[in-house]
């Protein structure tokens, strides 16, 4: 992490994909590598990031009302640009009951739509990028999409929707707002508003870095990730230096076991770029592989954000136990992943608790691909409930990771000891899954979680502290 910061320091403050920081970055991991025996390559994509240069939303009519950026809308990734003064128009919406919305997910949602109208489109069903591209269809020269207003475990329903359409750009403008101002809007007659939107999209060349073990089935591939790129905001040493420090060590103290003990599959180190502009190096990644290549890749192992300062030991629910209404696919062998994640923190005396398989890090293409998927996530931007400051220590109501996505996410933004004990669990997990010999994604005779790791241990440094 130390040098990671060092990478970040140089290079203006961040490592973001496409910068200097990112290649500073690179460098160091690359260099690592080598000198424990591994042999990095690069893997080079190109995407279209989106650039927001000004966003702006008003009501001209009836009462003139300047909304205020951040707070009250906020501009959709991948939105288009656009200044359209129109009345608006609600789409299909359902504000009462559950609140359960297909609003704009249809096409047979506008019909009497009046071209030129700006659509208000709640949230729910359907992607974003849809609900807009649908809209666009049947005239409409904006959209402004609000919270859906119903009740979601851990996922809020009723404050700003900040949501993304895609990869490339919108034909129109669309903006989020919460449930708050989307109901108000839906129940003002003859509302007219005006959406400023200046956008543009630029070309971001970047690179993964890919590290393979020596032995190991090829067939067989175990991919452990973790994205290295930063957001252009701060330096990224909780998100995602703390992941890559993990990966990075647990590929060197790896080496060292498998001259004597040489794995039974093969372990394919990545350090994705892009993640922060969707997930672009990992979705890059997956998408090369060939039908072999898929079918021979056993698992992904994510590590996005492992010291929190209020951390939680939060594991994939790659078993849907916690989060049955969670949408996301949940590959055969997802569920052993997370037992033995949890079976390990059970072992040490340590709590840890289910968080959301839902696809929102780089273990995505994966689970869309069939792949068994797990990791570990040591909280975000999310607050701190009582439970679990009861359980885990630490703060409640306050964010698991007070700098995410900030300058402040520095060496300073790191809960050591709470690194040391993932840390430890990615290198038990990493273990057991180059080692196991079990038809992981079979199903019938899945016996990950019971097979030990040979009589191996992986050795941290700094692992007294944890006793
Ligand atoms: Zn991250």
């Amino acid at each position: 992490m130390e040098g990671l910061q060092d990478a970040a320091d140089a290079n203006e403050g961040n490592r973001a994909a496409g910068t200097s920081g990112y290649e500073a970055s690179a460098q160091y991991i690359e260099g690592e590598l080598r000198r424990a025996g591994y042999e990095p390559v690069r893997q080079a994509f190109s995407y279209d990031q989106f650039e927001l240069i000004s966003e702006g939303l008003a009501q001209i009519s009836p009462v003139p009302t300047t909304y205020t950026a951040g707070t009250e809308f906020t501009t959709m990734s991948y939105s288009g640009p656009g200044d359209v003064t129109a009345a608006v128009t609600a789409v299909d919406i359902n504000l009462t009951g559950d609140r359960a919305s297909t609003s704009g997910c249809e096409a047979a949602d506008f019909t009497g739509f009046a071209a030129g109208d700006i659509a208000l489109i709640q949230r729910g069903t359907c992607d974003f990028g849809l609900k807009v591209s649908n809209a666009a269809a049947a005239g409409a020269t904006g959209v402004v999409i609000f919270n859906q207003g119903n009740d979601a475990p851990n996922d809020d329903r009723t404050g700003l929707v900040n949501g993304t359409l895609g990869t490339e750009l919108s034909a129109i403008p669309a903006v989020g707002v919460t449930f708050a101002l989307g109901e108000a809007l839906a129940g003002t007659e003859d509302a007219v508003l005006r959406i400023t939107v200046e956008s543009a999209v630029q070309t971001i060349n970047s690179f993964n870095i890919l590290a393979d073990t020596r032995t190991g089935a090829a067939d067989r591939t175990v991919v452990v990730g973790a994205h290295l790129d930063s957001v252009p905001e701060g330096p990224g040493i909780n998100d995602n230096g703390s992941g890559s420090a993990a990966v990075l060590e647990t590929a060197v103290q790896l080496a060292k076991t498998t001259k004597k003990n040489p794995l039974q599959n093969r372990v394919r180190f990545a350090f994705w770029s892009g993640e922060e502009d969707g997930l672009q190096g990992s979705n890059y990644y997956v998408s090369q592989l060939d039908k072999a290549g898929l079918a021979g890749t056993l698992a992904n192992l994510n590590f996005d954000m492992l010291g929190s300062p209020n951390l939680v030991r939060f594991v994939y629910d790659g078993d849907g136990s916690a989060f049955p209404e969670s949408t996301a696919p949940r590959p055969t062998g997802s569920d052993e992943i997370e037992g033995v994640f949890e079976e390990y923190f059970a072992g040490q005396d340590l709590a840890s608790a289910p968080t959301e398989f839902s696809g929102r890090s780089d273990y995505s293409a994966f689970i869309s691909n069939d792949i068994p998927a797990g990791g570990l996530f040591s909280g975000a931007e999310g607050l701190k409930t009582e439970e679990e400051a009861a359980v885990f220590g630490g703060t409640a109501g306050e964010a698991y990771d007070p700098c995410y996505h900030q300058e402040c996410d520095d060496l300073g933004n790191i809960n050591r000891r709470g690194l040391d004990q993932m840390s430890d669990a990615v290198a038990h997990a990493v273990l057991t899954f180059a080692r196991t010999e079990a038809d992981l994604r079979g199903g019938a005779d899945v016996q990950a979680r019971r097979l030990a790791p040979a009589g191996v241990e992986l050795e941290f440094r700094g692992d007294e502290a944890l006793k």
